[in-house]
């Protein structure tokens, strides 16, 4: 992997004054090695990697959706035509954990989908949140599973991903990202503070639990997402358009198509609770964060896991049908998505297999 990304590992400063802060609350600050790639270099990397595929001679076929599985006869259905396989790998990606689910109840794999994580998304100025300029992704671990989760800064945007629910109806998710080329940067962080959440008795689907808020966010939102400044939530006021110009509140949102509003009257107690304690917290470790100007978005969701039992360690679910990747829940970020994938190609080279195809492409 190192090979392909060549990564230069961003340097870190002052950990130790954090640290011992941290410490002090019963919070931990994880020290963890960090390269930031970016989203612009992404795509470059993306576009070296598929040209270097092509040149080993892989078929890449973009913007073709696979919609069934035909195990007996080992075929997948897509939108365009039927296609054999000897092995198959399916790696849809958070978006496509509904999709990965249907194919598991259809071949009788057992799967968990009791945990979740839900939360906000915080925008802020760099100099409210100074950590950053010390320690790119700083991740903290609260009492009460809430952490601190894909901090971007220097050129950092907060973004909304749209979902569709099995039955069809749509919500929004947001996520953030920034870009590695620091040029016209914005002077913006924002991170996600999430609390994760683990269904037992009676066991609920986590990813119905989350689409119900996300659901209930597009209704209070009238269709987007919601998003409130934090000195109007200490005064227990909603926000309105007005929040989010002048004074105090002096830096735009980086997302547009949010509705300014109230997420205490979207967000369930126990979570919120959770989360703002974790806020006051962070503020104590670094002063700033909760100034009246620093935005909370609502709701950052995370399908935390679709987990099928694996039956070998290259992510087997099947007789030669491998899951891997976000909709799997074997992975929750880049690097593990990629791992994870050449943890099953490994185990397809090793297996041994039947040649024939039976179903012609
Ligand atoms: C805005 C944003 C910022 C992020 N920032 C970071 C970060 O800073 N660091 C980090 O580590 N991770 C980050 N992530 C998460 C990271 O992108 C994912 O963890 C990773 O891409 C997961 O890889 P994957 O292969 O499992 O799924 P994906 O990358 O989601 O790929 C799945 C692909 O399958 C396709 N697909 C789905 N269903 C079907 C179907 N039926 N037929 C055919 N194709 C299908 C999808 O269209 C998609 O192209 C971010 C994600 C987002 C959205």
């Amino acid at each position: 992997m190192k090979r392909h990304i060549s990564p230069s590992l961003l340097p870190s400063r002052n950990l130790s004054v954090y640290k011992k802060r941290a410490e002090r609350l019963d919070v931990e600050l994880l020290e963890i090695e960090q390269a930031h790639l970016g989203t612009d270099g992404g795509i470059m990397l993306i576009g070296r990697l598929m040209d270097h595929l092509r040149s080993r001679g892989v078929a890449v076929s973009l913007n073709e959706r696979m919609v069934e599985l035909e195990r007996d006869s080992r075929c997948i259905v897509t939108d365009a035509r039927r296609i054999g396989y000897r092995d198959l790998i399916l790696a849809p990606g958070r978006k496509g954990f509904g999709f990965l689910q249907e194919l598991m109840d259809e071949l009788g794999v057992e799967y968990v989908d009791n945990v979740v994580d839900i939360g906000l998304r915080i925008e802020t100025r760099v100099e409210k949140y100074p950590i950053v300029r010390d320690y790119y992704d700083p991740k903290f671990i609260f009492p009460g599973k809430v952490r601190t989760f894909c901090t971007n800064s220097g050129k950092a945007y907060v973004v909304r991903e749209r979902y569709v629910t099995r039955a069809g109806a749509e919500y929004f998710s947001i996520n953030g990202h920034a870009y590695a080329e620091k040029d016209n940067g914005n002077g913006l962080v924002n991170f996600a503070l999430l609390k994760t959440v683990r269904l037992t008795q009676p066991l609920a689907s986590g990813q119905e639990f989350a689409e119900m808020l996300g659901r209930l966010v597009m209704l209070m939102g009238g269709g987007r997402p919601l998003m409130q400044r934090v000195g109007d939530f200490r005064l227990g006021k909603r926000s309105k358009s007005q929040s989010f110009t002048g004074d105090l509140y002096d830096f735009e949102p980086t997302l547009e198509g949010c509705t300014p509003g109230d997420i205490s009257l979207a967000m369930p107690a126990k979570i919120l609770r959770s989360i703002w304690k974790s806020m006051k917290l962070l503020d104590t470790i670094v002063p700033g964060v909760m100034h009246p100007s620093t935005i909370m978005y609502y709701p950052e969701i995370k399908l935390y896991a679709n987990k099928p039992r694996f039956v070998d360690e290259h992510f087997q679910a099947a007789p030669g049908i491998y899951m891997i990747g976000d909709g799997a829940g074997t992975s929750r970020g880049i690097v593990a998505a990629w791992a994870s994938g050449i943890r099953a190609a490994e185990g397809v080279s090793a297996e041994h297999h039947d040649e024939s195809r039976v179903c012609a492409s």
